[in-house]
């Protein structure tokens, strides 16, 4: 009986990295600041500059980041915001927790990713924003939905938490939107040892606005709180770890390609494969198949760890349901159909051999 092949292993990443990571955390610790300070603005500079825009605002998490850009924007109760619903939980509840309401649409069939004429489709008097998700590391049909969104007048955010350096038609993830947001979980490409998030703009009203939403409402160095607003920032010390870890995003996505065109090659027709995107940072590799609990448990079988993203989709969730929300056939089929293999390259990359063949054992077995 071999070891089981965890599906993610985000501290196999810092171990891999540890000594960057053990001399960003002594900084810190040997410094003056234990929040804000050089380490945050550090990052958020560096990061502004990867993203290719003005302004980084570090803030708790990806969902934080999501919520302070939609208020920022001045979104929230009788606003509509059209996103999907093969996503994670957090894009949702952004959305539900500004008191706007999600309007799902559908998906492209292939990619995964908002389809644009649903998108247009279902712009209504009171839609305010769209909120697209860059899904598995692939960037959605970002220029249809940019040109959407000014033709409608919508504020457009990029929900960038699994898109860190994944581009489409030279441009990164990030800089289409008026602004986008993400995530630093530990799994996702930049990843830290816990939770962190930032929102990314050009907008430099925009920029202050969210950096009120960060403390307090604060608007200047006075403290005096200008609007509503809680307390979600970056820690001192998960800006410090990120710092010393962005370096190395470009290796890791650069590794995640190499594993993902191992697996598609290797893999071929056996299962629906993710069609191929140069552009994709594939922070997951999904594919799909009508038998996938019985193709997951023949890999478990095969010691190769799985993963569902995401059942069930969130248009049917209690949290989400509404009257008058259209079924979502696409959605609902690759909800029931998704499996994510192990792409981290920390975990799959000395495994790639046997993750092809337990997939083509397994495909076999099911087709059986
Ligand atoms: C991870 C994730 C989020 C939420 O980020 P957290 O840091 O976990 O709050 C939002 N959207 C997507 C697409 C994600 O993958």
């Amino acid at each position: 009986m071999t070891a089981m092949l965890p599906q993610a292993a985000p501290m196999r990443r810092i171990a891999r990295y540890r000594a960057e990571v053990d001399a960003a955390m002594a900084r810190v610790l040997d410094g003056g600041t234990a929040i804000g300070g050089e380490a945050v603005a550090a990052f958020e500079t560096a990061f502004a500059a990867f993203c290719g825009v003005s302004h980084a605002i570090g803030c708790g998490n990806g969902t934080d980041a999501l919520v302070l850009a939609l208020r920022a924007a001045g979104i929230g109760p009788g606003d509509e915001v059209i996103t999907v619903a093969l996503t994670a939980h957090g894009t949702a509840q952004a959305i539900r927790l500004v008191g706007a309401t999600p309007v799902f649409v559908e998906i492209d069939a292939a990619t995964c990713t908002m389809d644009p004429a649903a998108a247009a489709a279902a712009v209504t008097t009171r839609t305010a924003a769209i909120v697209p998700v860059h899904l598995y590391g692939r960037m959605a049909d970002i220029p249809a939905l940019t040109a959407l969104a000014a033709r409608n007048g919508l504020f457009l955010l990029e929900d960038c938490a699994q898109a860190h350096g994944a581009r489409v038609a030279g441009r990164q993830a990030g800089s289409w939107g008026h602004a986008a947001a993400f995530s630093f979980y530990p799994t996702k490409n930049l990843g830290g040892v816990g939770d962190g998030g930032a929102v990314v703009t050009s907008d430099a009203g925009l920029a202050a606005r969210l950096r009120a939403q960060t403390s307090y409402g604060w608007t200047d160095a006075q403290r005096i709180s200008t609007v509503v607003a809680g307390n979600s920032r970056l820690d001192s010390l998960q800006a410090a770890i990120l710092l010393a870890l962005l370096p190395y995003l470009k290796e890791g996505n650069a590794e995640r390609q190499a594993i993902a065109a191992a697996l598609h090659a290797g893999i071929g027709a056996a299962v629906s494969l993710p069609p191929w995107d140069d552009g994709a940072v594939w922070h997951q590799f999904v594919i799909a198949h009508p038998a996938r609990d019985r193709l997951a448990e023949s890999l478990a079988r095969r010691g190769i760890g799985t993963a569902i993203h995401y059942t069930p989709p969130l248009h049917l969730q209690p949290a989400f349901r509404r009257d008058g929300q259209t079924p979502l056939p696409v959605t609902e089929r690759l909800s029931a159909e998704v499996l994510s293999l192990p792409i981290q390259p920390e975990v799959a990359g000395p495994a790639t051999r046997a993750i092809i063949d337990a997939v083509l054992e397994g495909a076999a077995e099911c087709a059986r």
